[in-house]
């Protein structure tokens, strides 16, 4: 698929989920959530910076949060493209899509999963994505200040960055859809309409999307850091569990254009060799980390540095 395919493709795909009805509390509360971020987008978004020009970049690390909104951005820059044809007198199929590839930045800061450093390969060409990926600094770090200071030298023309952030993540609690970087960064505008969004409105969307979704999520990781600071959740150890319940039966079950047959399945990413190496280490079986649901449990496989 090209852009404009996939674009369409993540358009259906959200208007498919807007349409379930009669549905769970949690389907219902995902399609307000949905309602907000498409109208940060359309309404206060676009019509100040284009995302058919350079002037939007995405940022994305394979995480399942990114990926949501990445979903729901293509689908609405779809719908932008559609609207801004309604005044022109030929028709949609006389107009190319604008754009080829997708602004994104990766911060490839930290020595991250092998799996996810794959997932982002595999996503970058499905999404179509153009991926800049911050080079490590000769040996020593670079602060995430730093990176972007790179990529926007790089890519001049940018004026604002879309980021997956929520409002249960750390130090979010305050953020804004809209807001300047801080005094101590370079300067941007950050756009977050993803800041509303709960642990099981991301899951119940993703999982019912039937895209990929990055294999360490099926064991047992909730939120993904580094190699080093992340450990699959120990709330969702198998010993610690008891009988799990799942919340997501339904979505699963009735996946978007999901072929008959597969009903049960999953569409997670393979884990590279090497994770699951790394894996054996970590003690005992795991469910999957869409059976979490508490967003206060959602970093407890994150290791505070001291
Ligand atoms: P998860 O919490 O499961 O790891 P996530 O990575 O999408 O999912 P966060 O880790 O909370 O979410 O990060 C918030 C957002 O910040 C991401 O959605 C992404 O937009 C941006 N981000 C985080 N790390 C990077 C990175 N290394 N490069 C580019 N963007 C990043």
């Amino acid at each position: 698929m090209d852009l404009g395919q996939i674009s369409e493709y993540c358009y259906n795909l959200t208007n498919s989920y807007l349409e379930i009805t009669n549905q769970s509390q949690v389907i219902a509360d995902t399609q307000d959530a949905i309602r907000l971020t498409k109208r940060y987008f359309l309404q206060d978004i676009f019509p100040r910076w284009s995302p058919l020009s350079s002037e939007i970049s995405f940022s994305y690390n394979g995480g399942k949060d990114c990926q949501v909104l990445l979903l729901l951005y293509l689908g609405c820059i779809w719908e932008f493209f559609l609207n801004s044809l309604q005044d022109t007198q030929y028709d949609r199929q006389y107009h190319k899509y604008p754009l080829r590839s997708l602004p994104t930045v990766f911060i490839d800061q930290e020595e991250t999963f092998a799996t996810m450093e794959d997932f982002v390969a595999s996503t970058s060409e499905r999404y179509c994505l153009s991926l800049y990926e911050s080079l490590r600094g000769d040996g020593r770090k670079l602060s995430m200040p730093e990176a972007f200071e790179l990529y926007l030298k790089s890519h001049s023309e940018t004026k604002a960055i879309v980021i997956g952030i929520r409002y249960t993540d750390p130090y979010a609690a305050d953020l804004k859809t809209i807001q300047p970087t801080d005094a101590d960064w370079p300067d941007f505008l950050r756009l977050q309409p993803l800041l509303h969004w709960k642990l099981s409105n991301i899951w119940s969307f993703l999982l019912f999307s039937n895209e990929p979704i990055c294999g360490i999520y099926g064991m047992g990781f909730t939120s993904v850091g580094s190699i080093k600071n992340t450990l699959p959740n120990p709330h969702l150890n198998v010993d610690r569990t008891g009988k799990p319940s799942l919340l997501f039966q339904w979505e699963i079950a009735h996946a978007f254009g999901k072929a008959e047959g597969q009903h049960d399945q999953v569409n997670v990413s393979k884990v590279s060799r090497k994770d699951l190496a790394l894996l054996k280490g970590s003690n005992g079986k795991y469910l999957p980390g869409w059976y979490l649901t508490d967003d206060s449990l959602e970093r407890a496989g994150r290791i505070k540095s001291c």
